[in-house]
């Protein structure tokens, strides 16, 4: 079973914040600021907090998301370096749960 960690170098790589599926997400949009001020002064997000990294972490917070469009998951190189599967960790859980 595939477990990805949840760190900086991961949050960074990470390519759900220009994944469709969150593109017209008003709560994901206040979440990514936050998470951007807390990365400026090297202050880690707590895991609950970016609205991504979903295949380390599980389900998504936010309830706006548009789980219609495609997850662009295979485009990341989390999901390459760890050899994960599955998709669609924001609406799944993460990839322990569904590698
Ligand atoms: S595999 Fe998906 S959820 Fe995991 S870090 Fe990459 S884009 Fe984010
Ligand atoms: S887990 Fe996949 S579908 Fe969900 S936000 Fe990340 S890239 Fe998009």
């Amino acid at each position: 079973m595939a477990k990805v960690i949840y760190n900086e170098g991961n949050l960074k790589k990470c390519q759900c914040p220009k994944c469709p599926v969150e593109m017209r997400s008003a709560c994901v949009e206040d979440k990514l600021e936050e998470v951007e001020n807390k990365l400026l002064i090297n202050d880690l997000p707590l895991p609950e907090e970016p609205p991504e990294l979903y295949c380390a972490k599980g389900r998504a917070l936010c309830s706006d998301l548009s789980f219609q469009k495609p997850c662009v998951c295979p485009t990341c190189p989390v999901w390459q370096k760890d050899k994960l599967h599955s998709r669609y960790y924001c609406f799944n859980g993460n990839a322990e749960e569904n590698s």
